[in-house]
């Protein structure tokens, strides 16, 4: 007897892009164009525009921003900082993180609906495409697009994530370099040419179709939230007290005397970029991008209600009470916050514009010459953090010591490194017990000059 095969179909809906039967529900959010949209659409262009030229603007000839991974060197406003330098770097991203996790604390996830990548390029780039090369079929949802459509869309979408990945790529490899991997033969940059292809096949795979996938499922920062927010944090939401009970029907009648502000429109719900119902409840999914505001504002302006039956509160504020501002949380966050910048600060201020170390090598402690001469072997590393191109000078302080090569002179341009070893010759009886203080004096002729002591090592018995 062959066995029957239930159908896999959950009874309640699990995800609000997923259909009962597990396939996902393709969102087409209608657009709410209203003074929150009107907002975060001058912010996104600000935040395009200031994306896409920051890599060609120079500062003290550098530029504005680059993140050398390879050679670990972090350049912010035409300051270059070293992997020597890696504790001032921390501290600045440390701050960068807990300034977002106290936004989040007071503001739930602004950062979300107005400032993500995410978000921003999404709603204000790539669906503003989408309408326009679909027209009047956008609303049909995906099957209902015509093909050549589909093929204009997916090629100005390709032709725009090209665009995106040779900017992105400009912030780790500097705007010129990208600039000759794009004008140059794919031959002559094989690894620049994969890495822009493969940025830009991702970008047109996230923003095409896995879309509010990245906000609901795969980011880190989402799932944080709800460790991340309390009761007191302002979010996006529905006023319950004012709303319910819901229905249709003309306010004011004798059918519908009891019912609350909500006239069950589902507006809110036709316009969320995750396709969640707000007057769920504080969820997750929820990315804070003011759209169910703007439609429910909508609403409430044409029913001649009051608007804010959505808006931004706590949820302290929606039961009736008043927010509290100081809690444990965004105390603790903002005094991790201050210590942290102040670290940065501190360490900018005292930072030292040439970085100088100076070791004996390892292997032979020394070599005893046949003329009576001893030698050590030391290996110098020379930094110069000015802006300008530095030379600079090594010799030694006391008399009786040489070196080999004789001047020890090296010219760096700004940022510029070196590493180089050389030889400090001793006389025998310089040493005393095995040992002789070496002073080194490094100068670069302006405004640096140190002197360090290097222990010596020589023979102990004459
Ligand atoms: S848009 Fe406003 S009135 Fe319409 S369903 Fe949503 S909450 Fe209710
Ligand atoms: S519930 Fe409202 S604020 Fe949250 S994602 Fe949906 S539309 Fe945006």
């Amino acid at each position: 007897m062959e066995k029957e095969t239930l159908p896999l179909v959950s009874p309640d809906q699990v995800l609000s892009t997923l259909n009962p039967d597990g396939t996902r529900r393709w969102l087409a959010p209608r657009l709410a164009k209203g003074r929150y949209w009107k907002k975060r659409r001058v912010v996104a262009y600000v935040l395009m525009l200031l994306f896409n030229v920051l890599p060609w603007i120079k500062v003290g000839g550098k530029p504005v921003m680059l993140l050398d991974l390879v050679h670990r060197e972090f350049t912010f406003f035409g300051v270059t900082f070293q992997p020597t330098e890696t504790v001032i770097v921390t501290a600045l991203f440390l701050s960068i993180f807990i300034g977002i996790f106290l936004a989040t604390a007071l503001w739930g996830r602004v950062w979300c609906g107005w400032a993500c990548p995410q978000t921003v390029y999404l709603e204000f780039l790539y669906r503003p495409i989408e309408r326009v090369t679909e027209g009047r079929f956008h609303s049909k949802g995906r099957a209902g697009v015509p093909f050549p459509r589909k093929v204009l869309k997916y090629s100005v979408f390709a032709v725009v994530s090209l665009h995106l990945s040779h900017t992105f790529l400009a912030y780790f490899v500097g705007a010129g370099e990208v600039l000759s991997w794009s004008t140059g033969s794919p031959g002559s940059h094989p690894v620049g040419f994969a890495i822009v292809w493969g940025v830009a096949l991702l970008m047109m795979f996230d923003f095409s179709l896995f879309r509010e996938q990245m906000c609901t499922l795969a980011c880190p920062y989402g799932r944080l939230q709800s460790a991340l927010v309390d009761p007191n944090s302002v979010i996006i939401g529905y006023d319950v007290e004012r709303g319910e009970p819901r229905g249709k029907g003309k306010r004011g009648t004798e059918k519908t005397k009891d019912l609350g502000d909500c006239i069950e429109c589902k507006l809110c719900v036709a316009v969320c970029p995750t396709g969640i119902d707000i007057r769920d409840g504080l969820q997750m999914e929820c990315i804070a991008c003011a759209e169910c505001i703007d439609a429910c504002d909508d609403v409430m302006d044409k029913i001649g209600k009051e608007r804010g039956l959505i808006r931004y509160a706590s949820e302290v504020e929606l039961a009736g009470g008043k927010a509290k501002l100081l809690r444990p949380r965004t105390i603790l966050y903002t005094a991790l916050f201050v210590a942290l910048l102040g670290i940065f600060v501190s360490l900018l201020g005292s930072r030292e514009l040439s970085n100088i170390s100076i070791l004996r090598t390892g292997g032979s402690p020394f070599t005893a010459l046949p003329d009576g001469r001893v030698m050590n072997l030391f290996k110098v590393r020379l930094e110069n953090r000015n802006k300008v191109d530095r030379t600079y000078t090594i010799d030694i302080v006391e008399p009786g010591f040489t070196t080999s090569p004789e001047a020890l002179r090296v010219e760096l341009g700004p940022s510029e490194t070196e590493e180089f070893q050389f030889s400090v010759f001793g006389m025998f009886d310089q040493f005393k017990d095995g040992q002789a203080d070496l002073h080194l004096r490094v100068s670069d002729g302006v405004d640096f000059e140190s002197i360090t002591v290097h222990p010596m090592v020589g023979p102990k018995n004459l």
